[in-house]
């Protein structure tokens, strides 16, 4: 029985019960007409035998309550009896078992198939409901034909700081399943093409009787794809798949950060049967620099300072990423302090623009020639009554 067939029968016209007929009452009609019609009781009587076929039939959906709800909303899908909705040539109330010869036209079995060219919601629906009923849960033949979208790759790129910040383009160069450039993606060795299945017309699917029912699922002869490759392709061994080389263009926007995942759409794994390929993500690490660092949009930098440069102010040449900058430290700059040199960061494709972050560092000489000893001893002499930390000084006298 096909499922076309299947919509088509009224079990509760067989089984002589009305659309909302209890269990009880289901149960009770069965057993009445499985009785009367049993081939035991009429040997060699080919309506009887057919009416029991089909009153067990009915009673097999009827009595299994899921059974009984997915058949009710199939039924109301479709308009069961011309009640609205889809008529089927050949269905409908009267029909009975419509058999062969159907008067051509509508088949379920391209529903169940080539997954709805169409693309409309009702008729996935219907699919999913009648797979419940047939015991077919969940993909199967379903996704056999239907194509598979690609898989995401994900690679890794490494680039220097000043790209990170000024942006780059970049070659990549990918090893990854792509389709197969011997064959150009049929899987057939060149000069050869893949035929029809003939099993299952290129339809991918068979039909299959199980008991009562008949169910599609995706055909063996072909694996569900519709076509038979006589002579594989050497290079993917028929997949239509294979391993690629191929050099991307990567373009790094500016200000990215380290770790930062790029996507590039499309350019992932190849989809199968049509479907779209997958995505390509590129993962970007940044190698520090010597001297900068980032915040956000900012550039950092640490610029060492002497005591004397920062007591008395000077004016300090600093590097920016590309060129250089005067920046005038006022005298007595504490060391940490952070001085700003605005738009000297890093500026985003979008306009917004970082600064140059300058942190003051004061170091100390390890080494001291007379001369500078000599001044500094003076100088310590000099300040012998001021006290750089008054906080502590007081907190200790308390101490005592
Ligand atoms: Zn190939
Ligand atoms: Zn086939």
């Amino acid at each position: 029985m096909s499922a076309r067939e299947w919509i088509d029968k009224d079990f509760y016209r067989e089984l002589g019960v009305s659309s909302d007929a209890s269990a009880d009452e289901i149960k009770k009609a069965y057993r009445k007409l499985a009785r009367e019609n049993h081939p035991d009781a009429n040997p060699g009587d080919e309506e009887a035998e057919r009416r029991f076929k089909a009153v067990s039939e009915a009673y097999g959906v009827l009595s299994d309550p899921d059974k009984r709800k997915e058949y009710d909303e199939a039924r109301s899908l479709f308009g069961s009896g011309g009640a609205g909705g889809f008529n089927f040539p050949g269905g409908g109330r009267g029909g009975g078992p419509g058999g062969p010869g159907g008067a051509g036209g509508f088949d379920l079995g391209d529903i169940f198939g080539q997954g709805t060219t169409s693309g409309g919601a009702g008729f996935g629906g219907l699919g999913d409901m009648l797979g419940n009923l047939f015991g077919r849960r969940g993909g199967g033949a379903g996704t056999a034909t239907r194509g598979q979208r690609g898989a995401d790759v994900e690679t890794d790129v490494r680039i220097e700081f000043a790209e990170a910040v000024r942006g780059a383009t970049l070659p990549l160069r990918l090893s990854s399943p792509a389709t197969c450039g011997t064959c150009h993606g049929n899987g057939a060795r060149p000069g050869t093409s893949p035929r029809t299945c003939p099993t299952c017309s290129g339809v991918g699917l068979v039909n299959r009787s199980q008991g009562a029912f008949a169910f599609s699922e995706p055909c063996r002869d072909c694996r569900g794809r519709g076509t038979i490759i006589d002579q594989p392709c050497q290079e993917c061994g028929g997949e239509g798949v294979s391993d690629r080389t191929r050099t991307l263009t990567v373009r790094i926007p500016p200000g990215v950060d380290d770790n930062q995942r790029i996507r590039l759409a499309g350019q992932g794994e190849p989809g199968r049967g049509g479907a779209p390929a997958g995505d390509l993500y590129v993962r970007v690490h940044v190698r520090p620099h010597e001297v900068f660092g980032r915040s956000g949009n900012d550039l950092t930098i640490t610029v060492p300072m002497d005591f004397s440069e920062v007591a008395l102010g000077t004016t300090v040449t600093v590097p920016t990423l590309d060129s250089k900058v005067s920046l005038k430290v006022p005298a007595g700059t504490s060391s940490g302090r952070v001085l700003r040199v605005r738009g000297k960061g890093i500026t985003r494709r979008d306009g917004t623009q970082g600064d140059l972050l300058v942190t003051v560092q004061v170091v100390v000489p390890g080494k001291l020639d007379a001369k500078a000893r000599k001044a500094l001893e003076r100088y310590a002499e000099t300040v012998a009554d001021t006290d750089p930390r008054p906080e502590i000084t007081a907190l200790l006298r308390d101490r005592e």
